[in-house]
Parts: C-alpha cells; sequence; structure tokens
C-alpha cells in the first residue's frame, strides 16, 4: 500500500536555523524537521514559520524575519527539493514534480509594529498566511497568555483587512480568546489555526474551544493539531492515544473537512512519544489508516489542507 502524503503546518525549522546554525539538509542535522526527516515522514508540504523571541527588542524583529526568510530561499529552496509556494500554479507544480511544497508564515505580528505597510514587503517576498500574536500582547492584539484578555487593537485591524486584500490567511493559534471571537464574526477572509489542539480535552489556552471551532468550520477554516505534550493532555496523559482523543473530539464537532496536523516540531519543548520528528509521520500516518479508515485519514493528512489552500492562495502571481 501505498504510503499517504502529509501536509504540516507549523515547524520552527528557521528559528533553529538562523538562531543555532542547524543545517536543514546534513543528514546529521538535529533539526526534528530536516531535509531528511520530513523526506522519511511523507512530508509533501511544509509551512514554514517565521518565529522571533519577544525577548528580542520589537526594533530588530523585523530583521530577524528577513534573516529567516533569507534562509528558506538560500539554504532549503536552494538546496532543492523544497519549492516555494506562493499560487496555485506553483502548488500545483509542486505536486507534479514530487518537491516538497513549502509555504512561509508569520508566527506573530510584532516585527510589523502596526504597520501594514510592511505586511504587504512581507507578501511580495513569498509570505502567505500570519498569526497577529505570539503568546504576549503587541501592537495589534493580545496574545492568549495575556491575563487581560484584550481583542485587536485599530492597527491589528488595519493589519487584517490588509492580510485579508492581499488574500493571506489569519493564523488564530496563539491569539487571545477575544481577538479570536472578534476575528470570526467582523471578518468573511481565510482564518485557521496552525497548531492547536481542544480545550474541551485538555484544558490549556493553547487550546480551542468548542464553539470556535464549529465556527472555523463553518466558515471553511482549517486546524492542525499539535504534536507539543503540554496541549495534549496532563503530564500523566501526554500519549498518541491522547492525541487521537483530540481528533475524534475535533472530528465529532463536523471537521472531516477541516482537520490536519501542525507538528510545531523545532518549536516543542515535550513532543508527545513516537511522534518525536517529522520522520514519525511515517508509523502515524499508518495509524490513522486503521484508525479511520485510508479515506478519512488521507483527508486528515493531507486533503483538507489542500482544499484550504485552494481556498485561500491566489491562482497566479
Ligand atoms: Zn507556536
Amino acid at each position: 500500500m501505498n504510503r499517504l502524503a502529509v501536509a504540516d503546518a507549523h515547524v520552527d525549522v528557521l528559528y533553529r536555523m538562523e538562531r543555532e546554525g542547524c543545517s536543514f539538509t546534513d543528514p546529521a542535522s538535529p533539526l526534528q524537521a530536516s531535509a531528511d526527516k520530513l523526506q522519511r515522514g511523507g512530508v509533501m508540504a511544509q509551512v514554514f514559520a517565521l518565529y522571533v523571541s519577544p525577548r528580542e527588542p520589537d526594533v530588530f524583529q523585523l530583521e530577524t524575519v528577513l534573516r529567516q526568510i533569507d534562509l528558506f530561499y538560500e539554504e532549503i529552496v536552494q538546496a532543492g527539493g523544497v519549492a516555494p509556494i506562493r499560487t496555485l500554479d506553483e502548488w500545483i507544480a509542486a505536486r507534479r514534480s514530487r518537491n516538497i511544497a513549502g509555504v512561509l508564515s508569520l508566527e506573530g505580528g510584532g516585527c510589523l509594529r502596526g504597520q501594514p505597510e510592511l505586511l504587504r514587503t512581507l507578501y511580495r517576498l513569498g509570505v502567505r498566511g500570519i498569526g497577529l500574536t505570539w503568546n504576549h500582547p503587541n501592537a495589534l492584539a493580545d496574545g492568549c497568555l495575556e491575563s487581560r484578555g484584550g481583542g485587536l487593537t485599530d492597527a491589528g485591524w488595519r493589519v487584517v483587512r490588509e492580510a485579508h486584500r492581499l488574500g493571506m490567511w489569519i493564523d488564530i493559534a496563539h491569539l487571545a480568546d477575544a481577538g479570536v471571537r472578534e476575528l470570526l464574526t467582523h471578518t468573511n477572509g481565510p482564518i485557521m489555526a496552525s497548531h492547536a489542539n481542544a480545550r474541551a480535552i485538555h484544558g490549556h489556552p493553547r487550546n480551542l474551544p468548542d464553539d470556535v471551532i464549529r465556527e472555523l468550520y463553518a466558515r471553511g477554516g482549517w486546524m492542525g493539531l499539535v504534536f507539543e505534550a503540554s496541549f495534549v493532555g496532563d503530564p500523566a496523559n501526554r500519549t498518541l492515544d491522547q492525541l487521537c482523543r483530540h481528533l475524534d473530539h475535533v472530528l465529532s464537532l463536523g471537521g472531516e473537512d477541516h482537520v490536519g496536523f501542525g507538528s510545531d516540531f523545532d518549536g516543542t519543548t515535550h513532543p508527545v512519544a513516537g511522534l518525536a520528528t517529522a520522520e514519525d509521520y511515517a508509523s502515524f500516518t499508518e495509524r490513522l489508516v486503521q484508525r479511520y479508515g485510508r479515506p478519512l485519514a488521507e483527508k486528515l493528512c493531507f486533503r483538507n489542507f489542500e482544499s484550504f489552500l485552494y481556498r485561500t492562495l491566489p491562482r497566479h502571481a
């Protein structure tokens, strides 16, 4: 039987390349989602996050993002095997050539410092998604760990309007609940959660409540379950079985066409046992076939994310 193709909506490979000097292509690379490991795991589409540590002063954040974009083109794309995806035409070409489709997405809009014109420049460099915040507040909105729990600022709304005008998706993975609900109520553009689990199964602020998940599905959005153990369950319960309980739950809310995965490889502190690197997708996808049957497993592993891209990306440049 053919191995399943995988689409993964979140890794922090570029952060580790930029921060630690990790090689993407070295077979001995410590990266959890290195070229070899993606290959062996059957990953055919990978969203590469542009993440800047909140400890970095605001004024230097854009520089860090630009360095990571440069690493994407100079080291990942140049090495061959990963094709940059900015349009559906490029997606289709990557599928035909069996290249891994590589998409850039900004994780936290702090680097924009409230200026939508900077987002336009990032779009021209190939960035196709934006999460407004990481865990903390910035000029655009409150993150999910800010106890104030605020929504979007005026600058945040300007950035969201510009993102949707350009055809970028908004990623709600790290956003505070108030901002998530504002976006779902007041916008029509594409929204997804690149790496989050179900709060009904594990009550963590990084996980999504049921009403938000239902809204996301209803508007043609997408959510990727995350393998970071602390978002999966309590310390005694951070297993693959528990991750499957999240999957069962989000499917029970009507997620058959809207759910997939965003591993958080190279961004996790504690991965779930059995999902330590991208290579482990090979055994994980087999398990999904056994549990859900091949047609649904194919949707979860790849096709739902592909459909979301078809609803989001521009056809041509
Ligand atoms: Zn994250």
